[in-house]
This record gives structure tokens, C-alpha cells and sequence, in this order.
């Protein structure tokens, strides 16, 4: 679910390079806007490898956006990668696996989310695809790798149990699901959520990444670490 954002009825953004200049290793993302809680789904891509963050679609016509963004630029998925299991993310997962072959990565802690999202589907009043959810579990440590990025997986809980953020090291780049927003941080009045747990998270494995890191959230625009750090209100304690 989303924080305390303002919704965007923006749906495609234009493809940006996410690279430093020092790396001069390319990295493009491209940003979808989905579904009526307009949660971010990402595809990120570095030579002819591409990895996908989040299942926002839910629609054929927002299907059809990632599988001929993906077949137009001739990309392989070499993963499919979720930040956590609340049912804004994962609407378009089956469909996905059943397009990519491949199951979502998942944080097991999360799991209970992904095998009760038919529940979830109905709190919120929401269509949801029938088809079981297949994955595959990561934790803190591991690694993703396509083209010539290695991203590693830091477990950020808090918003919920299992959400997970991706941190690319070389490019200060971090993707964050839903535990830090621009302006905001995640909700933590839903299942498992945790106030304490969450600011955990955010001050002891976001914010020691460094002021200059990037960050891409799960809903609303890309922020910046030292500006969160600096103006957003929950961090001002
Ligand atoms: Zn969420
Ligand atoms: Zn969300």
C-alpha cells in the first residue's frame, strides 16, 4: 500500500539513464505508474539484460506497456523482483510469470501476503487474478545480477515484515519499495506493519548509504537520500 502520497495520474515515464558518469556503465529505467492505488513497477536494464521491480499492472493494456517496452528493446528478464507482498505489487505477478517463466523473488516473510492475496483483494475491494502466486525466496546479502550491474538485498522491514530494497553500490542507487517516499515514509498501520521497526530500517540501513544515493520508491517520484534526510518530516525527530 501506499503512504501518505499524493496521487499521479501519470501512467509511462520516459526511459532515464540511473548510472554515475564515473561507472560509464549504462543503466536505463523505465517507470510505470499502475493501478488505482498508482504504485511504480520499474524496468531496469544494463546491456541487453533487464530485471522487473514490482507488479503493478493489472490491466492488458499495462501488460502490453512492459512486454513491448521489454520486446522493443530487445531485452532478456533475467529476474523478477518484489520489494514486499502487499497487493498493490503483486496484481500483475501471475500473469508476468506466466509472460517471463520465472517465479517472483520474494522475502519468505512476505509470503504470507502473496498466498493470502485473494483476502487482501477483497479489504480493499479490488479485482485480483486467481492464479497462485509462484516465488522464489531472497533475504539480506543476496545478490542480483544482469548486464554489468550487482545489485545486493537489504531487508528493510517495517512497512511490512518482509520488504526488501535493492542497492545498487557503484551507481548510489537504492530502490525502496515502500519504506521511504519523497516527502514521506511506508504506512505502518496494516498487517505486521511496525512504526519502530520501520524508522529501524530507514536510519540504520537507508540513510548510512550515504546522502547522495538515489532512490526510486514504490509510489510517487525518485527523491534523494540527503534531501530526505534534510526536509522530509517523519525524519526530522
Ligand atoms: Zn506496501
Ligand atoms: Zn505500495
Amino acid at each position: 500500500m501506499c503512504g501518505r502520497i499524493n496521487l499521479r495520474l501519470q501512467v509511462a515515464f520516459v526511459p532515464y539513464q540511473y548510472s554515475q558518469p564515473k561507472s560509464g556503465r549504462e543503466v536505463i529505467v523505465q517507470k510505470y505508474t499502475f493501478n488505482p492505488f498508482q504504485t511504480n513497477t520499474f524496468i531496469i536494464h544494463s546491456g541487453s539484460e533487464a530485471v522487473l521491480i514490482d507488479a503493478s499492472a493489472h490491466m492488458p493494456e499495462e501488460f502490453d506497456l512492459i512486454e513491448s517496452y521489454i520486446s522493443e528493446n530487445k531485452l532478456t528478464v533475467k529476474a523478477l523482483l518484489l520489494t514486499h507482498g502487499h497487493i498493490d505489487h503483486i496484481m500483475g505477478c501471475a500473469h508476468l510469470t506466466e509472460t517471463y517463466g520465472m517465479p517472483w523473488m520474494l522475502n519468505p516473510a512476505d509470503k504470507p501476503f502473496v498466498d493470502r492475496a485473494q483476502d487482501q483483494a477483497r479489504m480493499f475491494g479490488v479485482e485480483f487474478d486467481p492464479r497462485q502466486i509462484k516465488t522464489t525466496p531472497i533475504k539480506e546479502g543476496d545478490s542480483v545480477r544482469f548486464g554489468d550491474v550487482d545489485w545486493s538485498v537489504l531487508e528493510t522491514p517495517g512497512h511490512s515484515p518482509g520488504s526488501v530494497s535493492f542497492v545498487d553500490e557503484e551507481n548510489e542507487v537504492v530502490i525502496s519499495g515502500d519504506v521511504l517516499f519523497n516527502g514521506s515514509i511506508g504506512r505502518t498501520d496494516l498487517l505486521f506493519g511496525s512504526m519502530p521497526v520501520l524508522m529501524q530500517s530507514i536510519y540504520q540501513k537507508l540513510i548510512p548509504l550515504g546522502d547522495q544515493f538515489k532512490v526510486l520508491c514504490g509510489h510517487g517520484p525518485d527523491t534523494i537520500i540527503g534531501h530526505e534526510r534534510a526536509m522530509n518530516p517523519f525524519l526530522q525527530g
